[in-house]
């Protein structure tokens, strides 16, 4: 087993103010983990860290490396790679021109890899002229995950990627998960949709004021009765 991700007695604070407290969390290559939990857990918190914007304490390895002292830019160069909740898309430029201001990190590489991510969101070669912004929230969100792919990835974190989906596109968007670990990649995937993370994710981790009270394979969290409870509804 080779573990893409890795950290341990990772804590967050903003200033005095303690927002992940010494959580553990291992991804093994090639597989999907999810974090869910209500608003304010401390999710996005913990990807930030990860990804390096926000400075933890703890350890953090990638690939079997300590990546404790690098920042953001190597982290991403490495390929630990985050979409933010905020789809950050250049708004006025093209489909086709913000997948390729994602590839920046290959250039030369970048028409090969145009193909991959094609092949991966035929949607995005349909529209590959249109304007970012008049596109619906879902193929924005296909997009920032297009663009995420152009810069060849080997993990990719994910941070509410059905944040004000329709439950139809919610499914769509978190079914090509599955495709992109297909492909290679190795996913955390942050959700409050804790139903249709569950149904795509290998591992799962439930997190309540900033620590995991919850973790396991996907299919036995989704069995238990506290998650069904508060995180899935009775239904
Ligand atoms: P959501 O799904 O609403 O984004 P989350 O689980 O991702 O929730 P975080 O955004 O990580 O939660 O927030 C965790 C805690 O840290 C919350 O109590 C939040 O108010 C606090 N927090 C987040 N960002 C900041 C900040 N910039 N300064 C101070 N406190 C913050």
């Amino acid at each position: 087993m080779t573990l893409a991700l890795s950290i341990a007695g990772v804590s967050v604070s903003y200033g005095q103010v303690a927002a992940v407290h010494s959580v553990g969390l291992d991804l093994e290559r090639g597989t999907t983990a999810t974090i869910i939990g209500a608003n304010g857990a401390g999710k996005s918190t913990l990807l930030n860290a990860i990804a390096g914007i926000l400075p933890m304490q703890g350890r953090i390895s990638f690939f079997g490396r300590d990546i404790g002292d690098e920042k953001i830019e190597g982290r991403a160069r490495s390929g630990l790679v985050l979409i933010p909740e905020r789809r950050e898309l250049f708004s006025s430029m093209t489909v086709e021109e913000n997948l390729l201001l994602g590839g920046y990190t290959r250039r030369g590489e970048d028409g090969d890899q145009l193909a991959v991510v094609h092949d991966l969101f035929p949607r995005l070669k349909e529209r590959r002229n249109q304007i970012a912004v008049t596109l619906s929230g879902g193929e924005r969100q296909m997009l920032a995950m297009g663009r995420a792919m152009m810069s060849r990835p080997r993990v990719l974190m994910l941070d509410e990627p059905s944040l004000g989906l329709a439950p139809l596109i919610v499914r769509d968007i978190l079914d090509t998960t599955v495709r992109l670990k297909e492909a290679g990649v190795s996913i955390l995937l942050v959700e409050q949709n804790a139903r249709a993370a569950l149904a795509v994710a290998d591992t799962a981790y439930v997190m309540e004021n900033g620590q995991f009270i919850l973790s396991g394979p996907a299919r036995d969290i989704a069995c238990n009765p506290r998650v069904a409870e508060i995180y899935m509804g009775q239904s």
